[in-house]
């Protein structure tokens, strides 16, 4: 089913959404940086910014997350009270490569064996309303990856901007929930036609040459390669990539105590951390940013696809744009297909 909704009617829209959601989209915080929140007033929504900063993996898995709270007293057992979620939620205003994202998180945080309570409660209780991209940056390589400007898997509704109005489609039983909206009117072939070309043109503008497929059988061959001496170097351990990465899923558990009372808290980590893999022995399995920089990427582009079948980057570019040295992720993909790697010293800038 294909809607119309007027820009003009987008802030009463979202006003009748926050009666019953809790609204999670992109906020403007400072001139040019932007993240996604949950939405106090409709008026902060802000959907300009192409690829926000933090992206909305945090809708789902903040950056710190308080798991329990705990207070121990003489002959009692600890009180636990475990976080819930109240309302239903809606994430609105992320693109495709977010979107997919949450689905390559979620098969490591809903697995076979276990489930994290966490972020399968936020999952269940999250309609999803993805807006297309029709202006892809230069650093966009989603159709590398098996993504795409105007895809709309994982999304229950879908948006695209048609500049005085989003057409909206409604793509899940989630989706369906909001057949009857009353800001929705009836979309005519004329918003269908601009639609494909919007996404003819969108289409054009991502990079699909990055050589992705097969890449895990390329770094099979790599793990000692001179290689990882040279990409490196460059690499100051800042951990920007991983923290703004919305594939990236590593965290560390801290309990925060003061007497008998606590919390057990959950916050992000980075791979690329030297203490991340530092053991209580005092020895570190990867001492230096050599071994760091190769975990990252193994982890991307070997380990996860072995045991998801696919890639664990979505091509949306952010560790490219916020690196402060530029170090480019696409340049080592790119490297990996290349002859050179095999037993030489590489080339890589
Ligand atoms: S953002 Fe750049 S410098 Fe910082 S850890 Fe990542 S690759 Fe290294
Ligand atoms: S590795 Fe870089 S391009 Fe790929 S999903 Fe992560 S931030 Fe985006």
């Amino acid at each position: 089913m294909k809607f119309k909704l007027d820009k003009k009617d987008f802030e009463n829209f979202l006003k009748d959404l926050m009666e019953t959601y809790d609204l999670f989209a992109p906020v403007q915080l400072t001139e040019g940086v932007s993240v996604f929140k949950k939405i106090d007033k409709p008026e902060e929504v802000n959907l300009t910014q192409l690829v926000p900063q933090k992206s909305a993996k945090e809708v789902f898995f903040p950056q710190s997350e308080t798991m329990f709270r705990y207070e121990m007293s003489e002959n009692q057992s600890p009180i636990v009270s475990e976080q819930k979620i109240g309302r239903e939620r809606v994430l609105l205003g992320a693109r495709p490569c977010d979107i997919e994202a949450i689905f390559i998180v979620e098969k490591v945080f809903i697995g076979e064996d276990y489930t994290d309570v966490y972020f399968l409660e936020k999952r269940k209780k999250t309609t999803i309303i993805t807006l297309a991209c029709n202006h892809p940056l230069t650093t966009c390589f989603c159709s590398s990856t098996g993504g795409g400007p105007f895809r709309k898997d994982g999304s229950d509704l879908f948006m695209i901007d048609l500049g005085e109005s989003y057409l909206v489609e409604l793509l899940t039983e989630k989706g369906l929930a909001f057949s009857k909206n009353r800001f929705f009117k009836e979309a005519g072939s004329k918003e269908i036609r601009l639609v494909k070309e919007l996404e003819e043109k969108a289409a054009k503008k991502t990079d699909s040459s990055i050589p992705v497929e097969g890449i895990e059988k390329r770094l099979d061959l790599m793990v000692e390669s001179p290689f990882w001496d040279r990409i490196h170097e460059k690499c100051i351990g800042c951990g920007t990539c991983t923290f703004l990465c919305p594939t990236c899923h590593c965290f560390d558990i801290t309990d925060e105590a003061t007497n008998q009372k606590g919390e057990r808290v959950r916050n992000w980590d980075s791979c690329l951390f030297p203490i991340y893999s530092l053991e209580t022995s005092g020895h570190n399995p990867r001492p230096t940013g050599r071994e760091r920089t190769r975990q990252r990427l193994m982890h991307k582009f070997n380990y996860y696809p072995k045991n998801f079948g696919r890639v664990a980057c979505v091509g949306c570019g952010r560790c490219i744009l916020y690196c402060p040295v530029q170090f480019d992720v696409r340049e080592a993909i790119l490297y990996t297909s290349s002859r050179r790697t095999e037993g030489r010293k590489g080339k890589f800038k």
